[in-house]
């Protein structure tokens, strides 16, 4: 069976909510994928930065089906024998009193605003149904009818309302504006990500985090960091928000969790915080499973182990001198941090983007364009310079013959 016959079937069947490159993806190793065609690809997506450590790590998928095959799931009416352990191993690694374990990353960032919410009506004394949470303009929190409830892009939004109140959008790496809205007393959290990811990896200033911190703390206001891209390595750090030693009173981690074999994702706080949440107030019915417990801790274990975040920085540095080198017009902007890079596309064809990442296809890398102009770049944490350097060959030669309008 070729391409055309699977790709066929998810357009007859499936829903139309993606818009995904024409390449069927049948196998992936490290770095690397393979079509059903037997083609060979560099995987600079990375399922969104969900595979940190690798496609099919073995010290992973070994941990899970030897899971799979004594205990999957209980649900939380009963305990089991790997919770307990580890929470305990992903608190002390991150240093959080409590962790509250759920699935998808979109779940986390619930949890977390309702945490807060909870938060500020037993702890900081807000009246109730007042508590307002801060979110940054063009943020990319998940897709549930809250969270895209406070998104700024329109095809997250669009008809899909009415929507949950609550929510006031700042501008990202603005402290003065930042710095007003807390001054209103029933703020009860600042929720952001580190590095906007879907918005096309877009740094803040040196500084921001930092002062988002102090400004938070002043004001008795939570400060909730959406890492679940930006964590775990992907950036040079264990977490973004390392990079200013800055942290979170509400950590939400997903994504590279589970090193992409399953959707697993954590919220962190503190007692004082998470304590707040009686028994049967909040929960879900896979959150915890004994498998994801086991799989996550395997996953976090490789990062550390396999120095990951060192990895990130160095290759990434590498990566992004290399670039720097290619003579193209095309190139309007090379940033990241780590691993965790874009290129910005100069060109008034406005499926510039898209073609050069058909080229890329064509050439043996994949990635997607976010946001229009914008390329993503964010290859499994395990590259290494040989592959690296094979990576900037094909994106150089695609940028020479990519046909544009
Ligand atoms: C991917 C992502 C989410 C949502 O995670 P899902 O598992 O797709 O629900 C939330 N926040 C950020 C920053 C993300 O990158």
């Amino acid at each position: 069976m070729n391409s055309t016959y699977y790709i066929d079937l998810e357009e007859k069947y499936g829903a139309h909510n993606y818009h995904p490159l024409p390449v069927v993806i049948s196998k992936g190793k490290g770095c690397e994928l393979w079509d059903v065609e037997g083609k060979k690809y560099y995987d600079f997506l990375s399922g969104y930065s969900a595979v940190n450590q690798g496609h099919c790590h073995p010290s992973i998928t070994s941990a899970l089906i030897e899971q799979v095959n004594t205990l999957t799931l209980t649900s939380r009416a009963f305990h089991n024998d790997k919770l307990g352990e580890y929470e305990k191993y992903i608190t002390t690694l991150l240093g959080y009193d409590k962790v509250l374990p759920m699935n998808a990353g979109a779940e986390a960032v619930e949890t977390a605003i309702k945490l807060a919410r909870r938060w500020a009506y037993e702890k900081k004394g807000i009246e109730e149904n007042k508590a307002k949470i801060i979110v940054c303009a063009e943020n990319f929190h998940g897709r549930t009818s809250t969270i895209v409830s406070f998104s700024t892009d329109p095809s997250a939004f669009s008809k899909f309302g009415p929507f949950m109140p609550g929510f006031e959008v700042i501008p990202f790496n603005n402290l003065a504006v930042l710095e007003e809205k807390l001054k209103d007393n029933n703020v009860a959290a600042f929720l952001l990500e580190p590095i906007q990811g879907e918005a096309g990896i877009i740094l803040p200033d040196d500084g921001y985090l930092s002062k988002v911190r102090s400004l938070c703390t002043e004001s008795n206001v939570l400060m909730i960091a959406d890492e679940i891209q930006t964590g775990l390595c992907r950036t040079g750090k264990m977490l973004a928000c390392d990079h200013e030693n800055v942290k979170p009173d509400i950590l939400l981690l997903g994504k590279a969790l589970s090193g992409g074999t399953m959707p697993i994702s954590a919220v962190l706080s503190s007692d004082d915080v998470m304590l707040t949440i009686k028994p049967g107030e909040h929960g879900s019915t896979f959150g915890g499973n004994p498998l994801a417990c086991v799989v996550a801790t395997a996953s976090l274990k490789v990062l550390v182990e396999e120095n990951l975040s060192a990895n990130a920085e160095i290759m990434g540095s590498l990566f992004r001198e290399k670039l720097k080198t290619i003579q193209s017009k095309l190139l309007k902007e090379i940033r990241g941090k780590g691993l965790m890079n874009a290129i910005e596309i100069n060109h008034p064809d406005p499926h510039a983007a898209w073609k050069i990442c058909e080229q890329f296809m064509q050439n043996g890398l994949l990635a997607k364009p976010t946001h229009g102009d914008k390329i993503r770049l964010t290859p499994p944490l395990v590259i290494n310079e040989q592959q690296i350097n094979e990576a900037v060959k094909i994106i150089e030669k695609s940028l020479m013959t990519v046909e544009l309008a």
